[in-house]
């Protein structure tokens, strides 16, 4: 039978992970935020020292939210973090500190969408309810021979409906977890290997021979390039760091003000004046880029200096520690490295 096979070889084959075999719906919240988009080797630290800072979801509600962004930095999808952290307000004041258990309440917290509720839902609650992610996708489109482009609603419904009737219903949360290691480990993405497959017996793709043609992924979107000038500014041992807004892309952390097509130090001192900012100098300090899921942005870092830098709100003067002290994204480690030097050559 399919689900007593995938869990005999998921019991043999289970990696020794901090939150395998883990029952409490915090911590396996927390995991499974994280795990999104990231390796588990990646998360693994960040997982460890989030809950030493916050082992409790009462703990992460009474957190200032750049305290949370400061202990995510690097990981990336920063709305991760400050959904987490605004789900954790919700739970701690309107649900008496409990997770719901339920998908459909579940999904009422900022953060958590089908996948993620489904995976909370059956790891700690035992609910029967399957855990979507792209590793599922892959195995259930090839087990039934999925036809369909899997980016389309019809399609996705069926294999939901194929992955429910295949679920054990007296380990549902295993189950998840058995399906989501085998397309990880066995069912890669280009090139499954079905010789190692324990559930190859039942699986339609093989015994066609379109293992490698499945599962029929809608075409890829471009990513949008944008040239970005970096204006590394110091005065007096500080140097100029910028909070960015609310909401949008990487919203709520800390980078050094770059405005989209100020390619030279001219165009720089012009973006800077509008902050306020009187900069003189601009020498050169090289180029760094990061892509970002639909977005690159490629970036020339200049360095210049002023008599004086604004503090308000959104901008704020800081030395070596305090820059360090600023959650940052990664597309900024970089200059963030150059500032830092450079900061403590003028010592
Ligand atoms: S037999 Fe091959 S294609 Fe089918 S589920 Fe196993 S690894 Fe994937």
């Amino acid at each position: 039978m399919f689900s007593k096979e995938l869990l005999a070889w998921h019991d043999a084959h289970a990696r020794d992970l901090p939150w395998r075999g883990e029952k409490a719906p915090y911590k396996i919240w927390i995991s499974e935020i994280m795990l999104q988009q990231t390796t588990t080797q990646t998360v693994k630290g960040y997982y460890a020292r989030f809950l030493a800072a916050f082992p409790t979801v009462q703990a992460l509600a009474e957190a200032p939210e750049q305290e949370v962004l400061k202990l995510w930095e690097g990981l990336g999808y920063y709305s991760r973090a400050r959904n987490l952290h605004r789900a954790a307000k919700v739970i701690a004041g309107d649900l008496s500190g409990r997770l719901p258990d339920t998908v459909e309440a579940l999904k009422k917290l900022p953060g958590i969408g089908d996948y993620t509720a489904g995976a909370i839902a059956s790891m700690a609650f035992d609910r029967p309810e399957l855990a979507m992610d792209g590793n599922l996708v892959r195995v259930l489109a090839r087990l039934t021979a999925e036809a369909g482009c899997v980016g389309e609603a019809a399609v996705k419904k069926r294999l939901r409906a194929a992955g429910a009737a295949l679920m054990d219903l007296d380990r549902p949360g295993d189950f998840n977890q058995a399906m989501m290691g085998l397309g990880r480990l066995v069912c890669l993405p280009g090139q499954p290997k079905c010789g190692a497959c324990p559930v190859a017996a039942h699986c339609a793709a093989r015994e066609r021979g379109l293992q490698r043609e499945l599962p029929l992924m809608p075409p890829k979107i471009e990513k949008k390039t944008e040239r970005r000038g970096v204006a590394l500014v110091f005065s007096g041992g500080r140097v100029l760091a910028r909070r960015r807004p609310d909401s949008g892309l990487l919203a709520g952390l800390w980078e050094f003000p770059n405005f989209q097509d100020a390619r030279d130090a001219a165009s720089l001192i012009e973006c800077l004046g509008e902050l306020g900012v009187t900069a003189r100098g601009g020498k050169r300090l090289g180029a760094a880029s990061h892509v970002f899921t639909h977005l690159v942005w490629k970036m020339e870092g200049f360095a210049f200096t002023a008599d004086a830098l604004p503090e308000n709100g959104d901008l704020r003067a800081v030395d070596a520690a305090g820059l360090d002290a600023l959650p940052m994204p990664t597309a900024m480690r970089a200059f963030r490295d150059m500032a830092n030097k450079m900061l403590k050559l003028n010592k």
